[in-house]
């Protein structure tokens, strides 16, 4: 089976129309933009802390990595359709089942296109086995999506603003990597289950019914492995470390959530990836801090700068400076932007100076003869004069 012919088995069960909210026939551009509106509005950003909200734009993510892919959605369509016409009931019935119905084990019963397909499952699986297991005949493992890992990560401030590759190190449970899954020691063959004949499971008549229950010697899986897996012990599961290669967007905040598609736990038989959320921690800086995109820095200017006007040297958080020109008559506290000096994102942000008027401490003796030279020639400038006569009552 292709890799890209992978379907899920959690697509029985979920309709990812509802999950949404569009109609089974809306078209592509519906469903985009409903994704949009639904990804924005439950966003991690939008909505700290917020368990629910954090579910719902998982599950509106994962509805729209599948109908939102014409080819995904085709392939979802037609197992729900096989699903709604009956095509999927599970072969033990209403006698000991699983509740509310497919547990690993008799999945792959109902996919696997097994040789021996028993008893009353009979037709079905022949089906199926067409659709998705070319060449049909050995029992074939299941397509199934890897797990979605959350991890944290910490960034520099300056990383945060130009976006940054980093090499990750994540654990999780997946396909083990020594057996590809099928739980024998490399080189060997798992042996087909002598018991059930590799369907993994076993039919008996009771009152004219056929009823089908997991085979005991194999536990399912229609096999049984002689020569366990040194690395998972026969499970076919382990725990992986890997390391990838992360690529942080420009621009991202501290406490953000990000998701990195494909770079979750791998996929079994050709399943896809699962999603890799990471929780972004920026650290801080002595100089420079964000606000959204822009980055505010606050810069010290001498009264007489401020007063008659002057060129300053501003620190870029990237490194280096620019100059900026600050008119006379500049008042404490002002702004000014320094256009694209902030977050690199597209567009990118931009730098905030805000100047603040710096009283100097240590007057020498000829510095102090200048301001009170500066205070007589001011005499009569109250500057509390507006200041008190708007306070009058
Ligand atoms: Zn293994
Ligand atoms: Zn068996």
């Amino acid at each position: 089976m292709a890799a890209d012919e992978g379907f899920r088995r959690e697509w029985i069960d979920k309709d990812y129309y509802k999950d949404l909210g569009v109609s089974k026939k809306a078209d592509a551009a519906e469903i985009k933009k409903t994704y949009r509106k639904l990804a924005r509005k439950y966003h991690p950003d939008a909505n700290p802390d917020d368990k629910k909200a954090e579910a719902r734009f998982k599950e509106v993510s994962e509805a729209y990595d599948v109908i939102g892919d014409a080819d995904q959605r085709k392939k979802y369509d037609e197992v729900r359709q096989m699903a709604a016409s009956g095509g999927f009931r599970y072969p033990g019935g209403a006698a000991g089942g699983p509740q509310g119905g497919f547990s690993s084990a008799d999945f792959g019963d109902m996919f696997g296109g097994g040789a021996n397909a028993g008893g009353g499952q009979g037709g079905f699986s022949d089906i199926f086995g067409g659709l998705f297991n070319r060449g049909g005949g050995q029992r074939q493992p299941r397509a199934t999506r890897g797990n979605d890992i959350e991890s944290d990560v910490t960034l520099g401030f300056v990383d945060a603003l130009t976006g940054v590759s980093m090499p990750l190190r994540l654990s999780s449970e997946g396909i083990c990597e020594t057996c590809h899954g099928s739980g024998a020691r490399p080189g060997t063959t798992p042996q087909t289950c002598p018991v059930c004949g590799g369907s993994g499971s076993r039919v008996h008549n009771q009152g004219g019914f056929a009823f089908s229950e997991p085979c005991d010697a194999c536990h399912g899986r229609g096999v049984i492995i002689e020569d366990a897996c040194p690395t998972c012990r026969g499970a076919g599961v382990a725990v992986q470390t890997k390391t990838i290669n992360a690529r942080i967007p420009a621009g991202v905040k501290d406490g953000q959530k990000i998701r990195l598609k494909g770079k979750g736990g791998a996929g079994a038989n050709g399943g896809p990836a699962g999603d890799l959320f990471l929780r972004v921690h920026v650290t801080k800086d002595p100089v420079f801090a964000r606000d959204g995109k822009n980055v505010t820095v606050t810069v010290p200017v001498a009264f007489d700068e401020a007063a008659l006007g002057s060129t300053i040297k501003v620190p870029v958080p990237t490194g280096g400076t620019v100059q900026l020109r600050i008119p006379a008559g500049t008042a404490n506290g002002k702004k000014f932007r320094v256009k694209g000096k902030g977050a690199q994102t597209s567009p990118p942000g931009d730098l905030i100076a805000t100047v603040a008027v710096a009283v100097p401490a240590d007057l020498s003796d000829d510095e102090k003869a200048a301001i009170e030279s500066l205070r007589e020639a001011r005499a009569g400038a109250d500057p509390r004069a507006e200041l008190l006569k708007k306070a009058e009552r």
